[in-house]
């Protein structure tokens, strides 16, 4: 499969690498009639299903509306990584306090640092299948760069962070590579097979009363007194709240979403099982994340032994040709002794990412709230902002919610700074390496 014609992230999920072990969704038919919930949220990735979860818990009732399926979006495409920290370990979390402030600063970070081991419990408790595997390295190619790292990791600690600093000895127990000098093991990251965490999300709403309705995309959402009406193709939907959960894919239902954040194209390229299931490679098979790479280079070695290896696109189609362009020399610098592995599979999807890396939670209109901005991190940042969104829609007062809530509004030059980030910053990054 050289090259994918259909509009980036919108391939069919089953050319994700993960459809191949994921169970099946659970039955999500189409909305038809008009049905009345405390609730509506459009959306079925983890944002609107973790919203779902928590506001059933709650006791509220709750329909999702998802206009594909569970998990057919960036929940169910992306690379599987849980780092329970802001975008690539780069936006420290005193930086954080600088810029919102020492109260709200402070709990943004303890709820960052505790999100991973929050997702394992939370996989742990609803029994969801889904390959989870706890344990993520951060690897440093120098002592200047280690140390430097460090610094940051230790800022983490005083907000509830465990991490540990690793030298090379320690090291080559995770990554065969004579690139890294040192990293820092992170016990409550880890790696899960996305599409089979999304489905057993909405398997689990489903389990606790949630209705979740796939082929329904919302087309029209109007405020009639106090309760909005969501009509989807075959049905509408009546309720008193109503939450975005639309991530990447927000369509002209929403125009300001698509401006509030900036939208980031990434894809995965992957291999069939490695003849050594990857032990040459990564012997602990434990998912890393180099914290040198200008763009992105975190390989990681799935349940089945294949290789996984994520990278940003630039202008044009998805290609093999052109991920491998970027990926090829990452992995022959990184790992050397590996003769060049043959990648089987490539598929994209789309996040929103914010100037500074943090999520937002956008006020749309009375009762009507969207969370953005999860800087490629859903399993932590944007669960986390899924969990607060979920806690302003049960009346929770502002002061009391965890991430910053705002009206929505466009974000300056939106188009021009997305046109910026696709044709110029990330073929500048890529090439950096
Ligand atoms: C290639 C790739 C790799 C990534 N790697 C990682 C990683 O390793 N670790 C990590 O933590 N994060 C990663 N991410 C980011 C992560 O996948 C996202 O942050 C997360 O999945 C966003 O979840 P979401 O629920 O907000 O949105 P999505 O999962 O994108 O879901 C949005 C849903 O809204 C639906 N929708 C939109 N409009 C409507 C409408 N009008 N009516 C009904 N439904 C509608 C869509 O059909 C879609 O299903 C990656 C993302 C990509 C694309």
């Amino acid at each position: 499969m050289n090259s994918i014609q259909t509009p980036l992230g919108h391939e069919p999920i089953s050319t994700s690498h993960w459809s191949r072990t994921a169970p099946a969704a659970p039955p999500c038919p189409a909305l038809e009639g008009t049905i009345a919930v405390d609730c509506t949220i459009i959306g079925a990735g983890y944002s609107g299903l973790i919203m779902a979860l928590e506001l059933a818990a709650a006791g509220r009732s709750v329909v999702v509306l998802d206009a594909e399926a569970p998990g057919w979006a960036a929940s169910g495409r992306n690379a599987g990584h849980v780092a329970p920290l802001f975008w690539g370990a780069k936006k420290t979390p005193r930086q954080i306090v600088a810029a919102y402030g020492d109260d709200m600063g402070a709990r943004m970070n303890r709820m960052v640092a505790d999100s991973g081991r929050w997702l394992f419990d939370l996989i742990d408790r609803h029994g969801i299948a889904c390959d989870a595997r706890r344990g993520y390295l951060y690897l440093a190619r120098t002592e200047a760069s280690l140390a430097k790292h460090r610094e940051t990791f230790e800022e983490w600690s005083e907000f509830g962070g465990v991490f540990e600093a690793i030298d090379c000895t320690e090291l080559a127990r995770h990554v065969t590579s004579p690139n890294y000098a040192g990293g820092v093991w992170l016990p409550n990251g880890g790696l899960v097979n996305p599409l089979a965490l999304s489905r057993g999300l909405a398997a689990a709403a489903v389990r606790e009363g949630v209705q979740v309705f796939g082929n329904s995309r919302a087309v029209s959402a109007v405020k009639d007194g106090e309760v909005w009406r969501i009509q989807t193709t075959q049905g509408a939907v009546r309720s008193r709240t109503l939450l975005v959960a639309a991530g990447g894919y927000a369509d002209a239902l929403f125009p300001v979403l698509r401006k509030a954040a900036y939208t980031v194209h990434c894809g995965v390229i992957a291999t069939d099982p490695l003849p050594d299931k990857g032990t040459s490679t990564l012997p602990g098979r434990v998912p890393v994340a180099d914290l040198d790479d200008k763009a992105v280079f975190s390989p990681a070695i799935d349940a089945e032994g294949c290789l996984a290896i994520s990278f940003l696109i630039g202008p044009g189609d998805l290609e093999m040709r052109k991920a491998l362009k970027i990926c090829a020399p990452r992995i022959a610098k990184a790992f050397p002794q590996l003769s060049p592995p043959e990648f089987k599979r490539i598929w994209a999807g789309k996040f929103t990412i914010t100037p500074d890396g943090a999520p937002r939670l956008l006020r749309l209109a009375d009762n009507a709230f969207a969370a953005t901005g999860c800087n490629g991190l859903g399993h932590t940042l944007g669960i986390s902002a899924a969990r607060e969104l979920a806690k302003l829609a049960l009346g929770v007062g502002k002061d009391a919610i965890n991430f910053r809530v705002e009206d929505a509004k466009p974000l300056p030059a939106s188009s021009a700074a997305n046109w910026l980030l696709r044709h110029v910053a990330f073929p500048l990054v890529n090439r950096a390496g």
